[in-house]
């Protein structure tokens, strides 16, 4: 037997790493001591308190049966809560919030509840692949809105068409942001909102780095601008602020009739993350925040070794004040794909190349604050002998 991908797995972008991804894993095979910058996922453990709470809902039978797809009402309520403590704003936990197994899992179910097959959605580039992924498998068509450094990596929403915008239906945007370190204010939300009034758009808020911040430096949430609920909604993960990535555990708050769609959509694919995750991470959004603290201490301190470094060698490079991402330019005569694989050659780093964000990504690379302050002077060493 034959089997071929369905046309709308043949339509997906080509993954672009696979160059990279055969270097390293040769790097490795040679015995070379690879550091990895090319991940988002934190190298540090789950909190204990967390750990403690799921050993612990996990020896309740009540929690072995089906969860509900919409989320326990207790995580809903504790969502709700931190919504409240951490941004002034008010959420219903019926009727605006739901509980999503990731956050990813969110981003890629929600066209399936408010697009129709031929309609526009906007898209920031470089950009988190599944909101372009998530409008392919809904049948949809993407318009990518560039992120550049003359717009402070802002989208430029007066340069998209009249006739794009005619068509679009859902406009994502994502601060603090993912791969360029960016972050947002409130002028650029306000616009957001009247842009999404004026011409009838869906406004999609991607806040998975909200609470990964530096220098005293806090991310607003996309519901804090007048008239925000009336036109969109929010994502908030607990991978990277509780360093929880592997077990699956994310938010979406906002605009009621938007949560019931994605809602209906979630009763039919899945059903449910398992509640003593969602027990577990309970536990997370109703703790002190402590933890947090710690975290954003210890990546603060191996960003500073990084720029630092990276400007003492001549580079570039921006300090950025949120993520744990540094999105660097790479020095003149280079690509973003002959830079990586000159780092990883001559020096055993692995980097994000920036094009595979999407194409104005071009002339950088990403690297991800996620090995031991130690290991960043060891960058910084190895650079040294090659730059
Ligand atoms: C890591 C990340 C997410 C979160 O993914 P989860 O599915 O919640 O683990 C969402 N958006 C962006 C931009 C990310 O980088």
């Amino acid at each position: 037997m034959q089997f071929s991908f369905s046309e709308r797995l043949k339509q997906l972008p080509p993954y672009l790493f696979v160059e990279l991804d055969r270097k390293k894993a040769e790097a490795v095979q040679r015995g070379v001591d690879v550091i990895d910058l090319g991940i988002g996922d934190p190298d540090l453990p789950t909190p204990d308190f967390i750990l403690e709470r799921l050993k612990e809902a996990a020896q309740r039978s009540a929690n072995h049966r089906y969860p509900s797809s919409e989320g326990m009402k207790a995580f809903r309520c504790a969502a709700a809560g931190w919504y409240k403590r951490r941004f002034g704003i008010d959420l219903n936990p019926d009727t605006e919030v739901a509980t999503l197994i990731g956050s990813k899992e969110g981003i890629a179910h929600f066209p399936f509840a408010f697009l129709n097959p031929g309609e526009v959605v906007l898209v920031p580039s470089p950009g988190y692949p599944v909101y372009h992924i998530g409008t392919l498998f809904a049948g949809g068509v993407t318009h990518f809105m560039p992120l550049t450094a003359e717009n402070d990596f802002l989208p430029d929403l007066n340069a998209i068409p009249e006739d794009v915008l005619k068509k679009a239906r859902i406009l994502w945007i994502n601060y603090p942001n993912n791969p360029t370190a960016a972050t947002a204010e409130r002028p650029f939300f306000e616009k957001v909102v009247a842009f999404a009034k004026e011409h009838g758009l869906i406004v999609c808020h991607d806040a998975a780095y909200s609470e990964m911040t530096y220098d005293g430096y806090k991310a607003m949430s996309f519901l804090e601008v007048p008239g925000a609920k009336e036109v969109g909604i929010e994502f908030h993960s607990l991978s990277k602020t509780y360093n929880m990535t592997g077990w699956r555990i994310g938010l979406a708050v906002g605009n009621p009739d938007l949560i019931a769609g994605l809602k209906k959509v979630k009763s039919n694919v899945d059903s449910g993350q398992f509640n003593a995750i969602q027990e577990a991470g309970i536990a997370a959004l109703e703790s002190d925040q402590s933890c947090v603290e710690t975290m954003r201490q210890i990546y603060q301190e191996r960003r500073n070794v990084l720029v630092s470094g990276l400007r003492s060698l001549g580079l570039n490079a921006p300090s950025p004040k949120a993520t744990f991402y540094v999105w660097l330019p790479v020095p003149q005569g280079y690509t973003s794909q002959t830079f990586s694989a000159l780092l990883l050659e001559k020096a055993g780093i692995v980097c994000t190349p920036g094009n595979g964000f999407g194409a104005p990504g071009e002339g950088y690379v990403r690297m991800a604050l996620t090995v031991s302050t130690e290991r960043f002077k060891e960058v910084i060493e190895r650079l040294k002998g090659i730059l």
